[in-house]
């Protein structure tokens, strides 16, 4: 047969009709552009094989505890977690308080309704967004400007209360938050309040008010007589440790404005729709970075996993040092590089596994083969001046010219 599908025996005669009118017909882009039309011809069921868990029989075999990954996916997080805690198996102990702590969070910011089987594009704006912000909650980083907008959006007030929770845990870790907010529930807990108006469009982007809470209360901004009528909570707002200067900003409707941000405090910026709240969101984030503020703005984009690299590795002496002990050995070249020949095959060089979970966080793992060298095990005994390749990768610059000293390459 002429160009017969990958994987097909070379054996294959006849495509056979069904595969083709799928591949032809019904998956061509021609296909997806008149769906309307083809779907009158096609039905959608669950496969009767699997059930509909995607996975094969020999995977749905593999237990743990009794069930397999086609049961777990199927349950609710807090039913998965009290499943997690009842596995002791030695493989679970890296991977334990690690799913352990990321399942925790989802389930404190109001999220122990889904199951991991849910597909992402079905989850709402706001389920996607605390999705979002456990993942920031979960890891340990500290002074960081977390930038959020409307992390209120689509929510009820228990939600809210869960979502200011984990914001002001958020903050207790040493962050600075800020808030593109208009929900009272969430201005009132704030520290402070950058207030942009007076109304939207043209007639925004001005700030209206800088300051605590309880002082913007007595403002007469149109904001803060709307919010007269609530009774307000934060009477002791954090002292700021610092401030960032926002100075002429006149991103999109802003308008020259010039103000301070303070740090290590939790800051609502405030007004109605349009007003210019998400522009100078913008503007605080550009000057963040501006300033060395590590930033993290949470947004729909995922974030990457920094991978070991070292010194070396942005050093272009790497290639040489790989020629020095593949002469010194007596062995091709591409043995000394985690790219190729001399990748670990556990973890293809990565030196990392990383387990894909789902909606949420991947969970990395050093590599137990390689213990996160990246390099195939038999690579190691391969040594130059009695040192490993990996041995050379560890060294500091310093150490690494010190060793070589006198060879061509070092500078
Ligand atoms: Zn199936
Ligand atoms: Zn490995």
């Amino acid at each position: 047969m002429k160009n017969a599908p990958e994987k097909w025996p070379k054996t294959a005669l006849y495509e056979g009709i069904i595969p083709r009118m799928e591949r032809s017909i019904l998956h061509s882009d021609e296909g997806k552009r008149h769906q309307k039309q083809l779907d009158r011809f096609v039905t959608v069921q669950t496969c009767h094989d699997c059930q509909g868990s995607r996975v094969n029989e020999k995977v749905r075999s593999c237990k743990i505890n009794e069930k397999s990954i086609a049961d777990l996916v199927e349950l609710s997080l807090d039913e998965l977690q009290a499943f997690i805690a009842t596995v002791d198996a030695p493989l679970a102990i890296d991977l334990k308080p690690e799913l352990t702590n990321q399942l925790q969070a989802l389930i404190d910011i109001g999220l122990s309704y889904l199951t991991l089987n849910r597909s992402t594009s079905s989850l709402s704006g706001g389920e996607a967004q605390r999705i979002r912000i456990s993942k920031y909650i979960n890891n340990a980083l500290n002074d960081v400007l977390y930038i959020l907008d409307e992390p209120s959006a689509g929510l009820y007030s228990k939600d809210i209360e869960r979502i200011n929770r984990a914001l002001q845990r958020l903050k207790a870790k040493g962050n600075t938050v800020v808030l593109v907010e208009h929900h009272p529930q969430l201005i009132q807990t704030a520290d402070y309040i950058i207030d942009i108006g007076p109304a939207a469009g043209e007639q925004g982007g001005q700030v209206q008010f800088a300051g605590p809470y309880h002082e913007f209360l007595k403002q007469p901004t149109i904001t803060s007589q709307e919010l007269q009528k609530m009774i307000p909570v934060n009477d002791t707002p954090r002292h700021p440790q610092g401030w960032l200067a926002v100075e002429h900003a006149n991103l999109h409707n802003l308008k020259d404005v010039s103000t301070k941000i303070p740090l290590g405090v939790m800051t609502v910026l405030y007004g109605v729709a349009g007003s210019g709240k998400s522009s100078f969101g913008e503007v605080i984030r550009q000057t963040a970075l501006e300033n060395k503020q590590e930033v993290i703005a949470i947004s729909q984009k995922s974030i990457g996993i920094n991978l070991r690299s070292t010194p070396l590795t942005y050093l272009d002496i790497f290639s040489d040092i790989r020629q020095l002990f593949a002469k010194e050995n007596q062995v091709s070249t591409t043995l000394f590089s985690y790219n190729s020949k001399g990748a670990c095959p556990h973890c293809k060089g990565k030196g990392v596994i990383v387990s894909d979970m789902a909606f949420m966080d991947d969970i990395v793992t050093e590599c137990e083969i390689c213990h996160g060298t990246r390099y195939r095990p038999e690579v190691l005994a391969y040594m130059y001046q009695g040192k490993t390749i990996v041995d050379i990768l560890d060294m500091t610059v310093n150490e690494s010219s010190q060793f070589f000293a006198g060879e061509t390459f070092v500078k």
